[in-house]
């Protein structure tokens, strides 16, 4: 997946036809709030309550949250796919309600589902789609999309044939024929296997490079805690965290230590038992903790005065599992 000056090229120009100043948040939700309409047999869906969210231009944001949060509700809001019940959202500056075509033309949206049409090439889906948002044919440059997520040799086979993460990429190659700044994918690497993840991933980074503020809802916590320099979550339609991803990860108030020691141990001593202690083997002691309220000293001493010598210590962070599991527990 390589096609190195393509997309800056692409950005340029966009940012010469559409726009001279480049706002500082590429995507701004102010109080958003949606209600699916019920029917007689479902009462009304309150999917996203008064939902305020800013993810800063140039940055690789992600949004977590339990199946049925409102994850792919908000992303739809923005690519104009969902209407907005309350509230106000703009892309790269434009409403997605009053200024719906520039909105419209500022974003690619990944959506969740593949829906490709199996009767087309991916050539033919590329190039239907970049007629669909007016890009003369000679600006089009298909074959470097293409290229560019590795289907090049696959340009003029039929949709059905392509197996699954063939299509995922296509999905990414038709969101970005008209060069958005702002690219939006909802859940990309659900269901894909490691190979494809790592190459989406690394064409993602590719693309942040060269100036793209990528939105992207993910399963895979340890995908955004590696990729992404804010998140946010959201439980119940409502936003329950947001913030840079190191901060999430200082605010997760839990430590795990892991004790080697002597002798074996044969029954865990009271006071042991009473810190929290759990006894992984013979030799070995585990214990989650609080560092905002136990000290190690405290813990090493516990052990010690148990008649124990430590002779190996290991300590694990928590990471961003632990902090998501904390804040949607919370919200529930
Ligand atoms: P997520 O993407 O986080 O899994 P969704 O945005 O798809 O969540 O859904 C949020 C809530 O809205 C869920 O309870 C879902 O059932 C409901 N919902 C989504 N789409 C519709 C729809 N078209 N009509 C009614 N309810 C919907
Ligand atoms: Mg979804």
């Amino acid at each position: 997946m390589a096609s190195y000056c393509l997309d800056k090229r692409r950005r340029q120009r966009h940012h010469a036809c559409m726009q001279t100043t480049e706002p500082t948040f590429a995507i701004d939700v102010a109080d958003v709030s949606k209600t699916y309409q019920g029917s007689k047999k479902s009462p009304p869906k309150h999917a996203l309550k008064n939902i305020s969210l800013q993810v800063p231009r140039g940055s690789i944001f992600g949004l977590l949250g339990p199946n049925g949060a409102g994850k792919s509700t908000l992303i739809n809001i923005l690519g104009g796919l969902v209407r907005i019940t309350s509230g106000s959202a703009r892309v790269y500056g434009y409403d997605v309600v009053t200024q719906k075509r520039q909105a419209r033309s500022a974003i690619g949206l990944v959506p969740q589902e593949l829906n490709l049409d199996a009767f087309f090439t991916p050539l033919q889906v590329l190039e239907l789609m970049a007629g669909f948002y007016g890009v003369p044919k000679a600006k089009r440059r298909s074959m470097e999309l293409l290229q560019a997520v590795g289907l090049h040799d696959k340009a003029n086979a039929y949709a059905r044939t392509l197996s699954g993460g063939m299509r995922r990429r296509l999905m990414v190659a038709k969101a970005l024929v008209h060069a958005p700044p702002v690219l939006v994918l909802d859940e990309p690497t659900a269901g894909v296997d490691v190979e494809l993840r790592r190459m989406l991933w690394a064409y993602v980074r590719h693309l942040n490079a060269q100036g793209t503020t990528v939105l992207l809802t993910t399963h895979y916590l340890e995908e955004a805690q590696e990729l992404c320099q804010q998140i946010a979550i959201i439980n119940h339609g409502q936003v329950v965290a947001n913030d840079t991803t190191a901060n999430l990860l200082r605010r997760v108030d839990s430590k795990e230590i892991v004790l080697k020691v002597e002798p074996e141990i044969r029954s865990l001593p009271e006071t042991l038992v009473m810190h929290g202690f759990r006894v992984d083997d013979a030799r070995t002691l585990r214990l989650s903790y609080q560092p905002s309220v136990m000290k190690l000293g405290h813990v090493f001493l516990a052990v010690q005065a148990a008649g124990f010598t430590i002779t190996d210590v290991s300590t694990r962070e928590s990471d961003l599992e632990d902090i998501f599991l904390q804040l949607t527990r919370k919200a529930a």
